[in-house]
């Protein structure tokens, strides 16, 4: 077990780290960052800040030798520099979480693997490998890049067969995915112990706008009610698997034929910010409970229903509106520039 007081390492500096810093820092533990900005949000709360990059063995080493576990708020951290942290002090969750989620194909694959279903996919190399797989999974489709791709991010659809002419290929390994028709998105987001104990948060019906997360609300409708048992199974059986410790999340079309995999993320997740006020613990603080080897918290719902709702670009603007209503909570990441598309904040209101 590792006491309040220690330090916790966080790799990554954005507002993921920062609400896991806030998250630590009520139970007694210091953070310290490492991120590759100079400016980084989630340093702004935390004890120490290494500005360093993710490939920097020897700035991960000293970096670790400072924290007694270290975890990430970011899934794109390379995987293969990682032995220098874990020389130094355990890493939560696993690097093995990282190598399966950070590409499209290994993630779906292992998924596949342990039972779940995503949707009809092919790998992309080049213009023969689309116009293959569009011929073999049909239209409509998304190109999707394997890599580093978030809110998104790195995406093409492609709704008839000619619109592969106007594909130009980015030069990186690509995935190509058949179309889900889906009633309903939802995630579902759990925390797993080092012994194994694993408790799940309501799940939340997501909407995206532009591919990015808009609103979050529990309950979810009872389309996706009806789903949320077999996709859990499925995210335990992917937690199990990756001896997993720590918050995962696994995000979910709800679909006639029941739940279909989209994607899962290694770390806490924008579809669960509703739980700082809306659950009993936060997956925050969850996950610094899982991490240092201390019980876990309830992760019952506080309210009979939560409402989540990003604030994208312009919309952190209004801040003195959303203030002027005292059942919103609002919260702010400190990100010194507004620009279309980034998160800036979020509001939840609690259904009482
Ligand atoms: P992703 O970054 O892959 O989670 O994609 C962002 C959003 O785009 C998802 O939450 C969906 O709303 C939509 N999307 C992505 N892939 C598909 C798909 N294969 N079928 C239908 N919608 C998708």
């Amino acid at each position: 077990m590792i006491p309040p007081g220690e330090t916790i390492g966080i790799l990554g500096g954005g507002q993921l780290g920062r609400m896991i810093a806030l998250a630590a820092a009520n139970l007694g533990y210091r953070c310290h960052v490492y991120a590759p900005e100079a400016d980084s949000i989630a340093a702004d709360v935390c004890a120490a800040f290494t500005q360093g990059e993710y490939d920097d063995e020897a700035a991960l080493a000293a970096f670790a030798a400072q924290c007694a576990v270290v975890t990430y708020e970011f899934e794109n951290v390379a995987v293969e520099p990682l032995v220098a942290v874990t020389a130094h002090a355990p890493l939560f969750p696993p690097a093995s979480a990282l190598y399966h989620a950070q590409d499209r194909v290994k993630e779906k694959t292992f998924v596949e693997v342990v039972g779940g279903r995503p949707a009809p996919w092919a790998k992309v190399d080049s213009m023969d490998d689309l116009r293959a797989a569009v011929a073999s999974i049909g239209v409509p489709g998304i190109l999707k890049t394997r890599r580093d791709g978030y809110d998104g991010k790195g995406q093409w659809r492609i709704m008839q067969p000619s619109d592969v002419d106007a594909v130009e290929l980015p030069g990186q390994p690509l995935i190509y995915e058949g179309f889900v028709t889906f009633e309903a998105e939802f995630s579902v987001i759990l925390v797993r112990t080092q012994t194994g104990e694993v408790r799940f948060w309501d799940s939340a019906e997501n909407v995206h706008k532009g591919g990015i997360l808009d609103r979050s609300t529990v309950p979810a409708a009872p389309v996706i009610l009806v789903q949320v048992e077999e996709a859990r199974a499925l995210a335990a059986k992917v937690a199990d698997a990756l001896g997993y410790v720590g918050v995962l999340t696994l995000e979910f079309f709800a679909t006639a034929d029941g739940p279909v995999f989209n994607e899962m993320a290694p770390r806490v997740h924008n579809s669960g910010h509703w739980t700082i006020e809306g659950a009993l613990t936060s997956q925050f603080e969850n996950h610094v409970r899982a991490i240092c080897g201390l019980p876990l918290g309830s992760t019952a719902l506080a309210a009979k229903g939560v409402v989540m709702d990003n604030l994208i670009g312009d919309d952190a603007h209004d801040w003195p509106a959303i203030l002027s209503d005292p059942a919103n909570h609002l919260h702010l990441y400190g990100k010194a520039a507004v620009r279309p598309g980034r998160k800036m904040g979020h509001v939840t209101r609690l259904v009482l």
